[in-house]
């Protein structure tokens, strides 16, 4: 039977790149901008318990590189006002070994800055397009309605 590819190794197979642990300055300058996760990415961020530090995004870089023809609505980790990702504590992210580290952040080396702008190889825009790939539809949906959820909840 063949084996289902999922989200991951789609990506790194489209992309071309291994997860990675690189810890330098230039790794960690590009956690000021929270990196991308696919929706089960987001969704396994919101059954652990951090709903809180999410927030809805509008993604609109894939315009910029001529990749989509519009914004792509997500929901991501938020940017707190230092000016880095909710996630980044003392110089390393708090997900690393909770297992919880998004996809965009498994595959992000600081060798590959130019990458991201060339849209074949972005690893930016191959986790965005999971937003609006009609088999994540299910992931999609919950996000949204596990996000609204934490929203009403008193
Ligand atoms: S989730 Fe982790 S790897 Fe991604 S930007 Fe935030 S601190 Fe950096």
């Amino acid at each position: 039977m063949a084996m289902i590819e999922n989200q991951l190794h789609r990506i790194m197979r489209k992309t071309g790149r291994k997860p990675s642990q690189c810890k330098c300055k230039l790794c960690q300058e590009q956690c000021h901008q929270p990196c991308l996760g696919t929706p089960q990415d987001i969704e396994r961020l919101i059954d652990a318990g951090f709903a809180d530090r999410l927030a809805a995004t509008q993604w609109v870089a894939g315009m910029i590189m001529g990749c989509c023809p519009g914004p792509v609505t997500m929901v991501q980790a938020r940017q707190e006002e230092n000016g880095w990702c909710t996630f980044f504590k003392d110089g390393l992210c708090e997900l690393h070994d909770k297992g919880l580290k998004p996809t965009e952040g498994r595959l992000s080396h600081h060798s590959i800055r130019a990458d991201n702008w060339s849209p074949k190889k972005s690893i930016s825009w191959h986790v965005a397009k999971e937003w609006i790939m009609p088999e994540n539809k299910g992931a999609i949906t919950r996000v949204w309605a596990k996000m609204i959820d934490r929203l009403l909840q008193p």
